[in-house]
C-alpha cells in the first residue's frame, strides 16, 4: 500500500490552490509534477557540480562528468539495458524518435521500403517518418485498431512485406490508455527480421519496463513525464544497432578526431550526443528514477490501475458519458466526451473548479479521424492522485453537464 499523503508532501505544487480551489492535477500524460528531491538535485548540480563535462581536467569538470555517467547507469538499470553504452541522452521522446528516423533511414532504407506504425501514434511517431518518407521515397503502413481501442494484431501481421524495414509503435496510447502488446508485436516483427522502436513516453512512468525482456531494438521516453525535468530524454538502442547507425548531429563530443580531410566518430554512447549535453538534467532525471524506484514501479502500476478502475466506474455513471478506449489492458488515461458538450468548454469549466485536464486532439489527429471526433477531454493519473480527487472530477463533470 502506498502512503499517498506522505507522497503528496514530496510535491509542493500539489498544495496549490487555483481560483481558490485546491488544485486537482489530472494532466499527467502531458507532464508530471516534480518531487522536491528532483528540484533540489538541479539546484545541487548548479551550485556544486557545474562545469562542462568530458573535456576538463579540473575537479569540477570531473565531478560533473562522473555525475552524468552515473546518471546513465541509473537509466541503464531502470530499463535493464545490457550496457550503459546503449543509453543515449536526448531532449526527449520526440528527439529520440527523430534521431532514429534520420539515422536509420540514412543507413537502412531505400526507395520503396516500408515502415509500420499504428493508428494510435502521437504525432512525434508519425511526422519524423513522413519527413523521411518524403526524402527517401518510403511509405508508411498503419496498424488499425478495433472498436475498443486495441491494435488489430492479425491486420498487423498482414502488413509485412519484403520491403518492411522497421516497426515503430507506442507502448501505451496517450489518448486511449491502451497498453499495446509490444512483446508480441516485437516477436512478430523479429520473425520477419524487422527491428522495432517502442515509444515509451506513456509507459515508462506507469509500468515496469525491461528492454531485454521486450527485446526491442530501440525504446524511447521523456524525462518530464516521469517526474524528471523538461528537456532531457532517453534513447535506448541495442549496441549492435547503435554501432551501425550513422551519427544524427555533428559537433563536439561526438568525434574521435577531426581534420579537414577526415573526421572519425566517437564510440558509443557519445557518437549520438553532439555538443554539451544536459548534464544537470541527466542527474535530475536519475534522481526522479530513484524516486519512483523507491516507491516501486509494480506498486505504482497497481495503484494507478485501481484509480483508473474507480474513475471509469464513476464517470461511466454520468449521463451522456462516452469513454474512448476500453481496451482490456489499460494504463491510467481516461478520454471522454459528455453529450454534445465541446471538449474545450468542458476543460475550461473544469479548470474553474481547480481541475486540470487536457482537451483537444492530444497530438493524435489520425486517431481522432479514426474515432470520427475532433478531440476529447483527457484525465490522466499519477500515483499522487486520489479517489477523492476523482470524486471531485466526477462531480465537476456532472455540474458542467447540468449547465448545458
Ligand atoms: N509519444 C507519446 C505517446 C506521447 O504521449 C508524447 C507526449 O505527450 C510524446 C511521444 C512526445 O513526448 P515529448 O513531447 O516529451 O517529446
Amino acid at each position: 500500500m502506498l502512503d499517498i499523503n506522505a507522497i503528496r508532501q514530496d510535491f509542493p505544487i500539489l498544495s496549490k490552490t487555483v481560483y481558490n480551489k485546491p488544485l486537482i492535477y489530472l494532466d499527467n500524460g502531458a507532464t508530471t509534477q516534480k518531487p522536491r528531491c528532483v528540484v533540489e538535485k538541479i539546484e545541487h548540480g548548479y551550485y556544486n557540480e557545474n562545469a562542462n563535462i568530458h573535456r576538463g581536467v579540473h575537479f569540477l569538470s570531473q565531478a560533473a562528468t562522473e555525475a552524468h555517467e552515473e546518471a546513465r547507469k541509473t537509466v541503464q538499470n531502470f530499463l535493464n539495458a545490457r550496457s550503459s553504452n546503449e543509453i543515449i541522452f536526448t531532449r526527449g521522446t520526440t528527439e529520440s524518435i527523430n534521431l532514429i528516423a534520420s539515422s536509420f533511414c540514412d543507413e537502412c532504407v531505400s526507395e520503396g521500403d516500408e515502415v509500420i506504425v499504428s493508428v494510435m501514434e502521437h504525432h512525434s511517431n508519425i511526422v519524423p517518418w513522413q519527413i523521411q518518407a518524403a526524402k527517401k521515397g518510403i511509405s508508411l503502413k498503419v496498424i488499425p485498431m478495433n472498436e475498443i481501442g486495441e491494435l488489430d494484431i492479425e491486420a498487423y501481421k498482414s502488413l509485412f512485406s519484403e520491403k518492411t524495414r522497421l516497426v515503430s509503435v507506442a507502448h501505451v496510447s496517450n489518448v486511449l490508455g491502451t497498453v499495446n502488446p509490444v512483446k508480441e508485436i516485437i516477436e512478430i516483427a523479429h520473425e520477419h527480421n524487422v527491428p522495432v522502436l517502442v515509444d515509451g513516453a506513456q509507459s515508462v512512468p506507469h509500468i515496469p519496463v525491461d528492454v531485454q525482456d521486450l527485446d526491442a531494438e530501440f525504446y524511447v521516453f521523456s524525462g518530464h513525464k516521469i517526474y524528471g525535468p523538461t528537456g532531457i530524454g532517453v534513447l535506448y538502442g541495442k549496441e549492435e544497432w547503435l554501432d551501425k547507425l550513422p551519427p544524427y548531429q555533428g559537433g563536439g563530443e561526438m568525434i574521435a578526431t577531426v581534420s579537414f580531410e577526415k573526421t572519425t566518430f566517437n564510440e558509443l554512447p557519445f557518437k549520438f550526443e553532439a555538443g554539451t549535453p544536459d548534464y544537470i538534467g541527466s542527474t535530475a532525471l536519475a534522481e526522479a528514477l530513484r524516486y519512483v524506484n523507491n516507491i516501486g514501479m509494480k506498486e505504482i502500476e497497481a495503484y494507478e490501475h485501481e484509480l483508473l478502475r474507480y474513475a471509469t466506474e464513476k464517470l461511466s455513471a454520468i449521463e451522456g458519458m462516452r469513454i474512448f478506449g476500453q481496451a482490456r489492458e489499460k494504463s491510467g488515461v481516461l478520454s471522454f466526451l459528455v453529450g454534445n458538450i465541446h471538449h474545450y468548454d468542458m476543460g475550461m469549466l473544469l479548470d474553474r473548479l481547480g481541475i486540470a485536464v487536457r482537451t483537444g486532439h492530444h497530438c493524435a489527429q489520425p486517431l481522432m479521424q479514426a474515432l470520427g471526433i475532433e478531440g476529447t477531454v483527457r484525465a490522466s493519473f499519477s500515483f499522487y492522485n486520489t479517489k477523492e480527487e476523482i470524486d471531485v472530477l466526477a462531480a465537476g463533470i456532472e455540474r458542467v453537464r447540468k449547465m448545458f
